[in-house]
Formats: C-alpha cells, structure tokens, sequence
C-alpha cells in the first residue's frame, strides 16, 4: 500500500494505521538478549534455556497477556485501611490482572531461580525470563524483585532463612493477607527510606527495642514511620531501625508469630508518576513485632546484599524497558507510510531507529554481563569484586538511558505515542524510576568512588574486562589508553565522578559488544559512543553504518 493509494472522502475507512505489535513472541526476534544468553550458558544449558525463554515468549506477548499490563495500571490498587466494622485492616486491593501478572512471574520462578537451581548460570537465565516478563508490566517486578533480593540479606541469619526461604521460595502465588505458615508462598518487601532521608538511612530514626534479650535473631519492638514502602500487601519486610547498637536491619512480617496482625499502618498510597500497577506507601510502626537480622549496627550491611540485588535488578529491568521501546518503535515505523513510503524505509527514520537499536544492544549486553558476574560471584572473589563495582557502573548508566529511549521511540509513533492508549506512553512514565529507587544516580557514582577507594582490586578487575577487547577495533584501542591516562588523575573525583562512571559504563558496553556482537553494531557503538561521531540526540549516527543490519537485528515480527 502507498500513500497515494489512500480512498479518498471515506471518513469511516481507517487507513495508514499499523497494527498492534501484540500475539508475537517477545523472544524470537531479539537478536541481542538471544546471543547474549547463548553467550553465557554452554552449548546444552544454551539451548535448554532458549527452549524455556521462546515459550515464555510466546506465551506473554499474546494479546491478552499483554493488555493485562494495561489493564494493572489503569485499574490502579486501593487502600482499604478499616473493615467495613470499623476494624483496621491495612490491606490494598488489586485488579485481577495484577494477581495474574504476579501468578505468570511466580510460576516462572523470576523471584526464585539463582537460589533453587544448582544451575551455574542461574542468574542468567533469570534475566533472561525477567527481560521478558518486565516488557510486558513494570509495576509487579517490584515485589517479585524484592523476593528474589531478600535471601542473601536473610541468609545472614540462618535461623530465619531456614522459616522464610522456602515460603519465599514457592512458585505458587497467593495473595491472600494471612498469617505465612498458613500460606503457599510468601513475598517480600524492603523499608528503608524516611521523610528525613532515602540516600542517608544513617539518619533514621525509627527506634528499634528490644523484648528481651539483644541481638541477631531476637525479637524487638519498632516505632516509626517509612516514607516509600512500596507492594505493602508483601507478607514479610526487612527494615531498618535503629536499635542500642546503632543502626540495625530487622524482619517484620504482616502477622507476629501469635498470628495476630502485626501493627502495620498503611497511612496512604503514594499518586505517583508511573509505576501506578504498584502500591507505594507510607506505613507507621507502633510497637510493631520484629526480628533483628544480622548483627547489631550492622544494618546497612545486611540490607545491602539485597539491595545490590534490586540493583541487579534495575539495570536488568531499564534494559528490558529500552527492549519494548524499541520493539514498539520498529514496529510501528515498519508499517507506518509517510510521503509515498515506509518509515523504516526512509533515511533520517532509519538512522533514528538504528541508534536506538544500538542502545538496546548495549543495555542488553551489559545487563545480561552483570547476571553473568553475579553467577561467577558464588564462587569467585574476584568476579564478586568485578560485580561490586559493575553493578553501580551499570545501574547508573542503563537506567538513565532508559528515558531517553522511551522518549525518542515515542517520537517515532508522532501522535500516537503520546496517547495513552499505547503503550509507548505509559513506558514513558516508568523509565524515570529504575534510576531513583534503589540508589539514584549520584549515589551510584559515589558508590563506585568507595569501592575503588577502599579496594582499589575492583577497579582493576573492572578496566581488565575493559583490556579483553583489546585488539578487536583499533579505535576502541586508543579510547582505551586515554581513559587509563584519564582515570590515573585523582583530582576532584567527586566532582567528576558522574563522567569517570559515564566512561566506565560506555567502555564495558563497547568492550562487549567488540567482542560478542556482529561487527555491524560494535563498529557503530565505537564509531558513536566512543570516538565522538554522533550529535547529542538519537539519529546522528555517520554515514558509513549498517543501518539495516542494525535495525534487522531488533525488528519484531507479528503472526
Ligand atoms: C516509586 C517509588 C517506590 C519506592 N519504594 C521504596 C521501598 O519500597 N522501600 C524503600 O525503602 N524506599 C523506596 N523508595 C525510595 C527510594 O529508594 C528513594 O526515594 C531514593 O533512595 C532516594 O532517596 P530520597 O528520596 O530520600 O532522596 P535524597 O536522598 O534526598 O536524594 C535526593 C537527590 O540527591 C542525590 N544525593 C544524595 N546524596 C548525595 C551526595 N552525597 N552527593 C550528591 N548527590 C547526592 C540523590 O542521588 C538524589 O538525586 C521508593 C521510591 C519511589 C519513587
């Protein structure tokens, strides 16, 4: 069909408009998370694992699967703080297609695979149905990430591991608000932010007391108040509080161990930008039942292994985001005519496309490279060093592109995009979110500032990844020895921390995909990222790339 083919005069005739990318497999035609998972499984795990991801696929980019992502945040939860008794009952309401988006990432184990399989490459395998379930609906990644981050914080208190892990663990959904031994399988939740500080929990000042005797494993008694607590309807919390001995990390289930409701206000839910599936809250504890986990003032550094998963977490889920976006965009352009033809034909939307396809390569391989470093971490101190410091790096970087992507794969659908009918714009306002929870970006940047400083190993190990691609691109070569010369001056590192992470983020990406990916995409990643042919905006890319190569690799096909 060409423009000029359009039947005039008839009003009711709705022409030009392209389908809805929906009933086709989200797996099959991503190229880039496709080689990235072969990359780190071997050849039999590797194809055992594409089996798993193509059904997966399949199943949740069918049409219904898909507006249930939709329909959870149009639908948005609902606070019910009294029965209709007059008693008070904390609990949030939800759509029906939330408790089904729940039940499809239980059921595939996103919240549970890197702990129950014996599987070496556990964690890659969960990014890779993670990639895909996150495509589909943001909001319901926040409890089941939480899930999946709690057991290595949990894990430091053997004892409450060994009652809470195998709830935590099960594959089956139940969202009912009853006391957890009752249940078939719990979720997990994390209160740490107050009014007075998210960045500096130093500065709690929820107060921690304890019942009887003190220490890891006792019981205490919490008074405060958390600011953001997000999926409130979780059964259990890892708290922090402070406590006699200082800051201090505490489990804080739904119900006290008498299976009464433990005091759990639920004051409001926040009205947020995006995100809107999910409840965000802001709770009370009144002399609410806890357990300390970890050692006494050693809070921040139990609650840090699971938020260095919820880190994993958000680059792994800003590259899933930056995956839709740019499926969407391609879609679109492909069947979308302007002037006599295509889109995706035409040369400025085809550069556009290409360079964010080429975001997505690099957000892509660079998440599914941290999955990989936290499989290696298990047994390897250094892998756990490299992961340490890649986590931030990666973080800070891949999710502050994700809002660049969305808002340039909105560009390419003109009007449409803006309408919240289609999807692009509720990705649109999700992409802010992955770099303000969990550390925002300043704080990652300042992160990586204390890792190299306090073992300076890491950094090595990180600028050693970078050395790997030595040899596969001559230009990436020279960028490499000048950012060595650029990292050996410690002067106001602070201050320059946000461009040093900036460079570190670029080079990993580059160095893996001058290795991984085919030579059309690395060549344009160095040529634009690296050696500075490329304006500020998306569609700047030189005029020697492959675009078609590029887009080939990304573009989604329906039926
Ligand atoms: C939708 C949503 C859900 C959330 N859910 C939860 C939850 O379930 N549990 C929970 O505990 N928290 C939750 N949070 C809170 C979130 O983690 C915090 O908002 C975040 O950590 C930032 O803390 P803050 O809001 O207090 O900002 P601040 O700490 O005041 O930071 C403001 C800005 O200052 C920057 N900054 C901080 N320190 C420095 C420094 N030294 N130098 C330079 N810049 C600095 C930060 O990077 C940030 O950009 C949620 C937030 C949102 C938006």
């Amino acid at each position: 069909m060409k423009a000029r083919d359009f039947a005039a005069n008839d009003p009711f005739d709705v022409q030009n408009q392209p389908p809805p990318l929906e009933d086709y497999n989200l797996w099959e035609f991503d190229r880039p998370a496709r080689d990235a998972l072969a990359l780190y499984c071997d050849d039999n795990s590797g194809a055992q694992a594409d089996t798993e991801t193509l059904s997966y696929g399949a199943r949740l980019g069918r049409a219904e699967v898909l507006r249930l992502g939709e329909l959870a945040n149009r639908y948005e939860p609902e606070l019910r703080t009294y029965d209709r008794f007059g008693h008070r009952i904390d609990e949030v309401e939800f759509h029906e297609s939330w408790h089904r988006l729940m039940s499809l990432s239980i059921e595939a184990g996103i919240h549970s695979t890197p702990w129950t399989s014996a599987d070496s490459g556990a964690h890659v395998r969960r990014a890779a149905m993670s990639h895909l379930k996150h495509q589909v609906e943001q909001g319901t990644s926040c409890p089941v990430t939480m899930t999946f981050a709690v057991v290595p914080s949990l894990r430091i208190q053997p004892e409450i591991a060994s009652v809470w892990e195998p709830r935590a663990m099960s594959r089956q959904y139940d969202p009912r608000l009853i006391p957890a031994h009752q249940k078939t399988g719990v979720l997990f939740g994390m209160a740490m932010t107050e009014r007075q500080g998210g960045s500096d929990v130093r500065a709690n000042t929820t107060r921690a007391r304890a019942i009887g005797t003190r220490g890891p494993g006792n019981e205490y008694l919490l008074r405060g108040h958390k600011w953001f607590c997000s999926a409130p309807m979780c059964d259990a919390f890892l708290v922090l509080a402070q406590s006699e001995g200082g800051l201090s990390c505490f489990l804080v289930p739904r119900f006290t161990p008498d299976d009464e409701r433990n005091p759990f206000q639920i004051q409001r839910l926040k009205s947020k930008l995006g995100n809107r599936s999910n409840a965000s809250s802001e709770i009370v504890f009144d002399d609410t039942w806890a357990q300390m986990v970890g050692e006494e003032g050693r809070g921040v550094a139990t609650i840090i292994e699971m938020v260095r998963h919820t880190r994993l977490d958000c680059t792994l889920g800003a590259a899933s985001l930056i995956r839709r976006c740019v499926a969407e965009a391609c879609h679109h352009t492909a069947y979308r005519y302007a002037f006599g033809r295509r889109l995706i034909e035409q040369p400025l939307m085809k550069n556009v496309l290409a360079d964010l396809c080429l975001e997505s390569e690099a957000a892509t391989a660079a998440g599914f490279r941290l999955a990989a470093a936290f499989d290696a971490a298990q047994h390897s101190e250094d892998a756990a060093r490299f992961a340490r410091i890649a986590t931030a790096i990666a973080k800070y970087q891949v999710t502050k592109k994700e809002t660049d992507v969305a808002r340039e794969a909105m560009e390419c659908h003109g009007g449409n995009g803006y309408v919240e009918e289609a999807p692009i714009a509720r990705l649109f306002r999700e992409s802010p979110l992955n770099s303000i929870w969990e550390g925002s970006g300043n704080v990652q940047c300042l992160d990586v500032l204390r890792a190299a400083q306090r073992d300076p190993e890491t950094l090595s190990l990180f600028v050693a990844e970078l050395d790997e691609a030595r040899g596969g691109d001559a230009r990436y070569d020279g960028w490499l020895d000048a950012l060595k010369d650029r990292l050996s001056d410690p002067s106001d590192l602070e201050l320059r921390a946000r461009r040093v992470v900036e460079e570190l983020a670029t080079g990993l990406q580059a160095s893996l995909l001058v290795r991984h990916a085919p030579a059309a995409v690395s060549d344009a990643f160095v040529a634009s990222r690296l050696v500075g042919e490329r304006g500020r905006a998306y569609g700047t890319l030189g005029r020697d790339v492959d675009f078609d190569a590029i887009i080939e690799r990304s573009l989604p096909q329906v039926g």
